[in-house]
């Protein structure tokens, strides 16, 4: 059996942690300009480029917001049921890691978060009232809700990509169902993968060319500078910064400052920026603001997700 080289290893901690911790800066500073257009951002900030709270929820400095939270959740869940639910749910059909996860999110709302989406409140009340897994087709239901939480899902799953498949729609649908959030949640997951693979840029490049080719809706040459909560707008502004601007503090900047949904844009560039270059190439000016208990909780997850996928193990 083929040992892994610790350095590997290291590298994968490295940009499994960035991604994640990317992920909540990209939150807590987009937080502050949230549904702002970028006149009214440049107008107010300037650029807006220091994590310090405030905004339409009035949030303490480095507090995230339901972005991070919900990840957390997901997280939480697929923790709880650990390698055995995984294994269950993939190779058997076995629904009760899906159940799992449906509670967790339930205990995340009944918690009172500081913000909840629409369509992922809806989703959340309909499968506490009906215990369904998911409800049907919804053209309402094309918000980003599903693909900001899902990070979690990729970690766990690292080594099979039918399992990341099969995960990530699963605990999208407890939410969404619409084919544009689908194709948004397990495109960006794929992308994320590769890059905490340690793929090269110019794959990377390539592969996006390929997914936007086979997905043109979110086509984002030219891009449109639209960055609401419809999953399309989301995903376009992501990829345009990510692939604009090879450095994390400068995708990041750029990405918030376009606005609108500032606090979801900014941690799915986050979450895909901070892979690219690791935790260890973080801006600290930014990781220093997050909260203590955030910083700990995702460092914590990161570890434990990365060890529910046995690399010679798995299924
Ligand atoms: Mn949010
Ligand atoms: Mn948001």
């Amino acid at each position: 059996m083929p040992e892994t080289h610790p350095d590997a290893d290291h590298e994968l901690w490295d940009r499994a942690l960035g991604a994640y911790l990317g992920f909540a800066i990209g939150d807590a500073l987009g937080a502050t300009v949230e549904f702002m257009r970028p006149r009214e951002i440049a107008q107010q900030y300037g650029v807006h480029r220091h994590i310090m709270g405030g905004g339409w929820l009035k949030l303490p400095v480095g507090q995230v917001t339901d972005d991070t939270t919900m990840s957390l959740a997901l997280g939480e869940a697929l923790l709880r049921g650990g390698r055995t639910a995984l294994q269950d749910f993939v190779a058997h059909d076995d629904v009760g890691l899906i159940r799992t996860i449906g509670d967790a999110y339930v205990r995340w709302l009944k918690g009172k978060p500081v913000d909840c989406g629409n369509t992922c409140r809806r989703g959340i009340q309909r499968y506490m009232r009906e215990g369904t897994l998911e409800g049907p087709f919804n053209p309402g239901d094309g918000g980003n809700g599903a693909l900001m939480r899902n990070l979690p899902a990729a970690l766990a799953t690292l080594g099979n990509d039918a399992a990341f498949e099969k995960l990530a729609m699963a605990q999208a649908r407890l939410t969404h169902n619409h084919p544009f959030s689908d194709a948004a949640t397990l495109g960006l997951g794929q992308l994320l993968r590769l890059l905490l693979r340690g793929t090269e840029p110019t794959h990377c490049r390539q592969w996006v060319s390929q997914w936007v080719e086979d997905n043109p809706s979110f086509r984002f040459v030219p891009y449109r500078e639209r960055a609401t909560a419809y999953v399309v707008d989301t995903v376009q502004t992501v990829l345009h910064f990510f692939l604009l601007h090879e450095g994390f503090e400068a995708a990041m900047v750029a990405t918030v400052n376009q606005g609108d949904d500032a606090d979801t844009t900014g941690a799915l560039l986050g979450m895909l920026a901070g892979a690219r270059c690791g935790a260890s190439r973080l801006p600290m000016r930014w990781l220093d603001r997050l909260q203590p208990a955030t910083v700990k909780a995702i460092t914590e997850q990161t570890q434990g997700l990365l060890s529910i996928h046995d690399p010679h193990h798995f299924l």
